[in-house]
């Protein structure tokens, strides 16, 4: 199949289908492109691919046929133009700010992101002139009142990580374009399985490979996903003079990864949905946040925007740390690892683990107390995940 005839098919048939590149040999399955570099036919013909008169590989910091089946193949589940892959989820965000903002930029952002993301902005951003401000991603108001006349970047994660606040793309995005700003939504929680930023008037999709598009915590890589110009140009021209490229080994990993994104996304909602529902439900736990429970304070947004709740659970046990503690050291089935997005089941105490570096203050500003749990609901057999909490829960303070 030409990926032309492709361009039409359902998300499945692309997820296992879209980009492949078949060699003479005939494989099935996509070839790795194992090499640094590419040879010419001539010095003609390499000068003619240095100049860019003619197409072709050069050296695998600019291009891989590898990497470039997992590109495209993103680009077209998010319905994006371009897609660059990086060697991180973090330094597709890095490469995103530093090829579209500039010294004296604004950028603002909401105030739960992801740990490393506020530091990349608070000490690095800042030390070359790049001012953050933080709003709370569901108050339409505060962001309006961040903007001032050098605000470039919206950055937000929706769900948010850990607390599954929804941000709404299409208002966020319609008062960004207003203002001649760039939205970007880091899409790692909902996956383009459950939620398509750029549809809903997003600019920028930022991943974290590492998460669900490996989905086995295999390996760690990340993607930006938008139009030619902002991606295809500036982003892909900060990577390969920058260099945190995709290893194409981890690229082969993640599009065998895109293959069953879907099928994966509905079982780990299917499932986080029973867990959360079970949870909202028990004497121990004081407060439960995923945005499939319609105890959800943005339940109907989240209705609208994603297809399913995705498998992130939040939630406050009784207590204080040495009771949140307690719940993760009585587990005997869910592994104690701050990876998400895992066939594996994994708990993660964020106060202490992946949001220790930002101040106490940014925590309690975000919600995230030392009571609080975050789960990432994997693929096993959903009683037994319950059965886990159950008697960790019984065992706690
Ligand atoms: C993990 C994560 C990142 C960073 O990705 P890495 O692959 O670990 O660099 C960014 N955003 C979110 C929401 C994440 O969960």
């Amino acid at each position: 199949m030409y990926d032309e005839d492709l361009d039409s098919a359902g998300f499945d048939t692309r997820a296992v289908h879209y980009a492949q590149r078949r060699t003479a040999e005939h494989e099935h399955s996509e070839a790795v492109f194992t090499t640094s570099s590419y040879v010419f036919d001539s010095a003609a013909h390499a000068a003619a691919v240095f100049s860019g008169e003619q197409k072709g590989n050069i050296y695998s910091r600019f291009s891989n046929p590898t990497v470039r089946t997992f590109e495209r193949r993103l680009a077209s589940l998010e319905d994006g133009e371009s897609c660059v892959a990086t060697s991180s989820g973090m330094s597709a965000i890095l490469a995103t700010v530093m090829a579209l903002l500039q010294s004296g930029d604004h950028l603002v952002a909401s105030r739960g992101l992801f740990g490393s993301t506020i530091r990349l902005f608070d000490v690095y951003l800042q030390k070359f002139g790049i001012e953050t401000s933080y709003v709370t991603l569901s108050c339409i108001q505060e962001w309006q009142s961040a903007v001032r006349p050098n605000t470039r970047m919206f950055f937000i994660e929706t769900p948010s990580n850990p607390l599954t606040e929804i941000g709404d793309i299409v208002e966020l995005s319609v008062f960004a374009h207003q203002n001649n700003i760039i939205l970007v939504v880091d899409n790692c929680f909902c996956t383009p399985a459950l939620q398509k930023p750029l549809q809903l008037g997003a600019d920028i999709v930022i991943h974290s490979a590492t998460k669900y598009l490996d989905g086995q915590g295999r390996a760690v890589g990340g993607a930006v996903i938008g139009n030619q110009d902002q991606v295809g140009d500036k982003v892909f021209s900060f990577l390969r003079t920058a260099g945190p490229a995709m290893s194409p080994f981890n690229a082969w990993i993640f599009s065998r990864g895109l293959e069953t994104l879907s099928l994966r996304m509905k079982a780990h909602s299917e499932s986080a949905a029973k867990i959360a529902s079970w949870l909202n439900g028990h004497p121990k736990v004081t407060h439960v946040y995923y945005p499939g429970l319609k105890t959800h304070l943005q339940y109907d947004l989240a209705k609208r925007q994603q297809s399913a709740g995705g498998g992130i659970i939040g939630f406050s046990v009784d207590g204080k740390r040495e009771a949140a503690w307690k719940v993760v050291d009585n587990l005997r089935l869910m592994s104690i690892t701050a990876n998400l997005g895992d066939v594996k089941t994994t708990i993660t105490h964020p106060a202490t683990t992946t949001h220790h570096r930002i101040s106490a203050e940014q925590r309690i500003a975000a919600g995230i107390g030392d009571n609080f749990l975050r789960i990432s609901v994997g693929l096993e057999t959903v009683d037994d995940l319950i059965g886990d909490l159950d008697r960790a829960l019984s065992k706690s303070v």
